[in-house]
């Protein structure tokens, strides 16, 4: 039997994204503040996912003290320093969440018990962004986006007394709301360049124009989408994926919705 067992560490460090091949201009037109000369920085968090057999003694797949302590003194080369100065592995790249990510993965999976392998490793530069490495020759980039809607579940394939029984609070006449939120992935091979999967510009303006259409709106009555079918989030998570996969063709890789804190909806390519 395999488990993924996963722990949270968290380093503090400054960096700046700066390419000697290119023009300041070119710089700032890429990267913006993050190019400001004297640095900036970030609290980040880091989950390690490791996959391994369960030890039939201890019961465990790795003593998480272990894990502990391996991740532990990775991130002492990390932890309040100047990524860009302060360590060797950003010389010839940008020490982007994307590279970073890649670079904890070669100095975290070797250090790994027998037995044990790493699965996963997701890097938050801020809450909301983030990226996701398995050890191939692609990343994945994630931001969080939010949106506040009305809506009201009723089906027009069913009766108003089945929409009252099936739905119930949810079928109020009137309508109710949520502020949706989402985390969008995208896929794909790092830029030497930029050290990027995608630039969160280009990914802010590949969601913005859906962010436009659906924020402080009435969902069933002011989108042709949601007049065929109730708008459940199953349906919403549909139509995200639906739109956002047209702006951003096969390098989406996973949408997952929170309709609220406590009801969470996923759909996508799935994971390795
Ligand atoms: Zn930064
Ligand atoms: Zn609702």
């Amino acid at each position: 039997m395999e488990v993924l067992t996963s722990k949270r560490f968290e380093f503090s460090a400054a960096h700046r994204y700066w390419n000697p091949e290119w023009s300041a201009e070119r710089n700032i037109e890429v990267f913006g503040k993050c190019t400001n000369s004297h640095g900036h920085g970030h609290n980040y968090v880091l989950e390690v996912t490791v996959a391994g057999a369960v030890d039939p003694v201890t019961g465990m797949v790795i003593n998480v003290s272990e894990l502990k302590r391996i991740v532990g003194r990775v991130l002492e080369g990390f932890d309040h320093k100047h990524l860009n100065e302060d360590t060797p592995y950003f010389r010839d790249c940008q020490p982007t969440t994307e590279n970073i990510v890649q670079v904890l993965w070669s100095l975290i999976a070797p250090e790994l018990p027998a037995g044990v392998r790493l699965h996963r490793l997701r890097l938050y530069e801020t809450a909301d962004i983030f990226a996701d490495f398995y050890g191939g020759a692609t990343a994945n980039f994630g931001r969080n986006y939010q949106f506040s809607a009305a809506h009201r579940l009723d089906s027009p394939q069913l009766s108003p007394a089945e929409n009252t029984e099936l739905y119930g609070k949810c079928n109020n006449l009137k309508g109710h709301g949520h502020d949706y939120r989402f985390e969008v992935t995208v896929e794909g091979p790092v830029e030497r360049e930029t050290g990027m999967v995608i630039n969160l510009v280009e990914l802010d303006a590949a969601v913005r124009p859906l962010l436009d259409e659906l924020d402080h709106t009435h969902l069933d009555l002011q989108h042709a989408f949601f007049v065929e079918r109730p708008s459940t989030a199953e349906h919403v998570v549909a139509y995200l994926w639906q739109r956002l996969a047209a702006a951003l063709g096969l390098r989406l890789r996973w949408i997952k919705l929170w309709e609220t804190p406590n009801n969470i909806f996923e759909y996508g390519v799935h994971e390795p």
